[in-house]
């Protein structure tokens, strides 16, 4: 970080000092109930300068930081952010140092915990202007960390505490960014994304706007993939990391006599999602064709979160069973075995008070062949819950699997299709393995991968990036 300063204006600012009625700061109460805040303008700035200078940051004080300007600290720091006090502790704002002595500048790793930080810390702070960084608050501190010199500094840029306000903001009121279009048939026919394996694999905006349609639809589909066992890691591994399973690194589906996956053979297989059975199930499923010549064996795709609204607004206690009846998916077989219990529909917090909408839907979890007898509530007492579970997964297989739900796609070779395991269910119609070789190649890669790329990337292009569904817009 840069801290070339223009001092000069910013101390001109609070050379006038308006006194007005302090009381006196008591540590133990919190800032937000006894505050007076006392704005401190720079009423010896020209008319023109100082209609500029208002519409900048000015730091503003409380009567817990009084005299400031004298040097004194104090517990809470109040910044005028978009012409309000905001309050900040100052704890918060020792946390979030970034200067290279808290911050290791090249590893990016913390230097200190916040553990560290003394009780009784106190900071003094007025605004400087950055060149790179504009009006920033710096603070000195008192009963700094053990180790840190009277010397250090921390500076937050106005624009970096705005955002920490309205994230924090954001966050406590659920309010929640969402992109993610829900589709049918209809919808998804329209709004399918072909794109073409070249330019995916050398231009940053394709990939950036391949990855967002997939954030949004969770379905895409690439053409011109090479003949190669390769292509298919080389189309995940623009991502990022491959998501290393059981199955391999990467893995075939063909059809294999007494196969151990059902996936391996060629009868129908329904809907589903792939290996519930584990903690974490992969994000992202990539499957290239390298063969398609037997008949048949066309790919279908069903947006879950679609189904999960249609019975969210047929029958709220069937959404409400999905949400809390715990499912047991296993894969006891070869040597292997995964065991992991979850209900269909994850939720993201949402408001108290509120009723659940389909922005509050997190993941479903839906995968039929690899499910495990139950292991709570089965009978007895609880008989009313199986029997509530099997009505609501009825209506949701029912939603799922309708004809004007269901994308049906017969993939063919050179091409490669890419979803979103923990929402676009997929299924594959049987086909006649006598009559031709059918080959997919497939790979993983898990959601933290993902969504890493993708920020990346909208911060490149679009300046913003999401997290827990809040946009933060970039700021220095
Ligand atoms: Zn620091």
């Amino acid at each position: 970080m840069s801290l070339n300063l223009t001092t000069k204006a910013s101390v001109r600012l609070f050379s006038v000092i308006a006194r007005s009625g302090a009381r006196k700061y008591s540590p133990g109460r919190s800032a937000r109930c006894n505050v007076t805040i006392r704005q401190f303008w720079g009423k010896s700035l020209q008319p023109q300068q100082q209609q500029q200078e208002a519409q900048q940051e000015h730091l503003v004080h409380n009567t817990s930081n009084a005299s400031l300007l004298d040097g004194k600290p104090a517990k809470n720091i109040a910044v005028n952010i978009d012409g309000k006090p905001k309050i900040f502790d100052s704890l918060f704002l020792r946390d979030s140092c970034t200067c290279p002595q808290c911050v290791d500048p090249s590893n990016k790793q913390k230097l200190f915990q916040t553990s560290d930080i003394p009780e009784n810390l106190e900071g003094a702070c007025r605004t400087v202007v950055d060149k790179e960084n504009g009006w920033m608050v710096e603070i000195i501190w008192t009963n700094d960390i053990p180790g840190y010199s009277a010397e250090h500094r921390t500076r937050h840029s106005v624009d970096w505490l705005r955002r920490a306000l309205n994230v924090e903001l954001e966050l406590r009121g659920g309010v929640r960014s969402d992109e993610r279009v829900l589709w049918d048939r209809e919808i998804i026919t329209k709004n399918n994304r072909w794109v073409n394996y070249e330019e995916y694999m050398v231009d940053d905006q394709t990939l950036f706007e391949s990855l967002s349609h997939l954030n949004k639809y969770g379905l895409l589909f690439l053409k011109g993939v090479p003949e190669s066992e390769k292509a298919v890691e080389d189309i995940a591994g623009r991502i990022g990391t491959l998501k290393d399973t059981f199955y391999g690194r990467t893995w075939d589906v063909k059809s294999k006599p007494n196969a151990k996956n059902i996936a391996y053979t060629h009868q129908f297989l329904g809907l589903h999602m792939d290996l519930l059975y584990t903690s974490n199930p992969p994000h992202l499923q990539f499957l290239h064709s390298l063969r398609a010549r037997s008949p048949g064996g066309s790919s279908l795709f069903a947006d879950s979160f679609h189904a999960a609204q249609l019975i969210h607004t047929a029958s709220a206690f069937h959404f409400r069973t999905l949400c809390n009846f715990p499912v047991t998916y296993h894969y006891h077989n070869d040597a292997q075995h995964y065991h992991f219990t979850r209900p269909t529909i994850e939720l993201f917090p949402y408001p108290k008070y509120s009723e659940p909408t389909n922005l509050a839907i997190r993941r479903v979890n839906w995968s039929p062949p690899f499910q495990a007898p139950f292991e709570a509530r089965i009978g007895g007492e609880n008989q009313s819950a199986l029997a509530n579970y099997r009505a609501a997964a009825h209506a949701f297989e029912k939603a799922l699997s309708a004809e004007e739900s269901v994308f049906e796609y017969r993939l063919e070779e050179g091409e490669c299709v890419v979803f979103d395991n923990r929402r676009v269910l997929h299924a594959r119609r049987a086909f006649d393995a006598e009559k031709g070789e059918r080959w997919l190649k497939g790979a993983y890669v898990d959601d933290d991968v993902f969504f890493s790329r993708l920020r990346v990337l909208q911060e490149r292009f679009e300046a913003k990036w999401i997290a827990d569904g809040v946009v933060r817009h970039v700021v220095k």
